[in-house]
């Protein structure tokens, strides 16, 4: 046994957050809090504080990047140094890179840029305090930032990690089950086209609990989109 881990995930069907298996963390979505950006979000979920702003469509810098036919789409996910208990050393890292990398994929598909060719769109996204799942709050949070400039989209595109802890499957790990548990599976998906944007696995399932844990993660996103829409309700009205 690990430092830190407990002895068990789950006792008399709760979580150790009080949570039962199938259910989320917390979530609050707030768009336009931001004067200066084109759009901007901000996401509390669980114990994850993530801001995401949105800039363009607008010239591209470096120009050798432009593509003639439509935009290009430019995340950069950080994390502040604050964000997480061990100070995190400032500027961009492997797992940062990477996670910019998954967020433009998975927000890729559902963006028109073909509307705006020789434009680039940025969307910038802070996590300001982590506690695991920070990859989905950042997809969601860019998602929301994006609608919230007005850049024509095909759907909002929300995320969320199902995985595996004491033997069972649950939905949202927290800290505790990221860091102690068997597995992680975090999704994205465009809801109504049966679309998935976003699939990584970190750890190991058995025969049959891939397929339950990503039918799981796949309810999640589909309670995330929910709240996104009515944070854009809320920010907007409209029935
Ligand atoms: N984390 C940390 N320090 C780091 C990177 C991550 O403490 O430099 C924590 C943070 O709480 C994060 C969690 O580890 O949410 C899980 O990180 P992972 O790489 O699995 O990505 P995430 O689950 O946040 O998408």
């Amino acid at each position: 046994m690990k430092i830190g881990e407990p002895e068990k995930f789950i006792i008399d069907g709760k979580r150790l957050d009080g949570r039962k298996p199938g259910e989320l963390r917390k979530v609050k979505i707030e768009v336009g809090v931001l004067k200066k950006a084109d759009g901007s979000a901000y996401v509390e979920w669980g114990g994850n504080k993530v801001l995401a702003a949105c800039y363009g469509p607008r010239e591209v810098h470096p120009k050798h990047l432009a593509r003639a036919d439509r935009a290009i789409l430019r995340c950069t996910y950080s994390m502040a140094p604050f964000s997480v208990t061990d100070r995190k050393r400032p500027g961009p890292d492997r797992r940062s890179i990477e996670i910019s990398k998954v967020t433009r994929q998975a927000l890729e598909p559902v963006v028109f840029t073909n509307l705006f060719p020789r434009t680039a769109i940025d969307v910038f996204i802070e996590i300001l305090q982590a506690q695991a799942g920070t990859r989905c709050t950042g997809i969601v949070a860019a998602s929301m930032a994006l609608a919230d400039a007005g850049i024509p989209m095909r759907n909002l595109v929300p995320a969320c990690a199902a995985g595996k802890v004491g033997g069972e499957i649950v939905l949202d790990l927290s800290d505790v089950e990221d860091n102690f548990g068997e597995a992680d599976l975090p999704v994205a998906i465009v809801p109504q086209k049966d679309e998935v944007t976003l699939i990584q696995m970190d750890g190991n399932f058995e025969k049959g609990e891939f397929e339950k844990a990503f039918k799981l993660a796949v309810e999640g996103c589909m309670k995330i989109y929910e709240i996104q829409k009515e944070a854009l309700k809320k920010r907007y009205g409209g029935a």
